[in-house]
């Protein structure tokens, strides 16, 4: 499938927003966003123009698209199925992201950061259920289990994560097993638990044209 393969922190300064897309360093003071905040281009935009409803409609997209690191194609699939459900499309949409496996991998910490999640998914380092799957995109369910793939944890990289999770939070939907390096979905998140700044409502908006 295409992917976008080009400089990362560039899709960070157009939506204005840091997307954590480089793990470590967004945290840090290297984060180009906090340097340099205006958009790309050498100067950024010259002529700054007031958005029109359209155009804000479409930077909410983009930003979500970019934050999940998910291509047009399969976005428009996502809202097509969120939309033929009952109740709020936009959330419903915000959930089917949050249940891609890579996204999961990442919000337990088993990835510092999506892209990273996706790359190790695709690398065979993932179970789901004790079954190895490398597929980012695999929507996951209520109590399915996911966990480094057995031969992966001996490798230095997880042997040092193992260590760093013990400390860490995770989310309300999430239960974390840091010594076995794996996680269970215990339910779909809430809106409120999903920290992305996204208007879920304007993307549905623009669909809806
Ligand atoms: Fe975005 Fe991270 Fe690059 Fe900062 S370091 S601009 S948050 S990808």
């Amino acid at each position: 499938m295409a992917r976008y393969n080009g400089p990362v922190c560039r899709l960070c300064r157009r939506e204005g927003v840091k997307l954590y897309l480089k793990g470590e360093r967004c945290y840090s003071t290297k984060c180009i966003l906090d340097r340099h905040g205006y958009p790309p281009g050498e100067h950024g935009d010259a002529r700054p123009r007031k958005a029109s409803e359209y155009s804000a409609q479409l930077r909410e997209k983009q930003k979500a698209r970019r934050i999940y690191g998910v291509m047009e194609r399969q976005f428009r699939k996502y809202y097509a199925r969120a939309a033929k459900v009952k109740g709020v499309t936009g959330q419903y949409l915000l959930q089917l992201l949050e249940r891609r496996l890579d996204n999961v991998v990442y919000r337990l910490g088993l990835a510092a950061s999506r892209p990273e999640a996706r790359t190790l998914v695709r690398h065979n380092h993932f179970t789901v259920n004790g079954k190895r799957v490398n597929i980012p995109s695999y929507q996951v369910r209520e109590g399915d289990v996911v966990a480094v793939a057995e031969r992966s944890k001996a490798s230095i990289k997880f042997k040092a994560l193992a260590e760093g999770l013990k400390q860490r939070a995770t989310l309300p939907w999430l239960e974390l097993d840091a010594e076995n390096l794996r996680g269970r979905v215990l339910r779909m998140p809430l809106r409120e638990e999903i920290d992305v700044p996204v208007q879920e409502r304007m993307i549905i908006e623009l669909y809806s044209r």
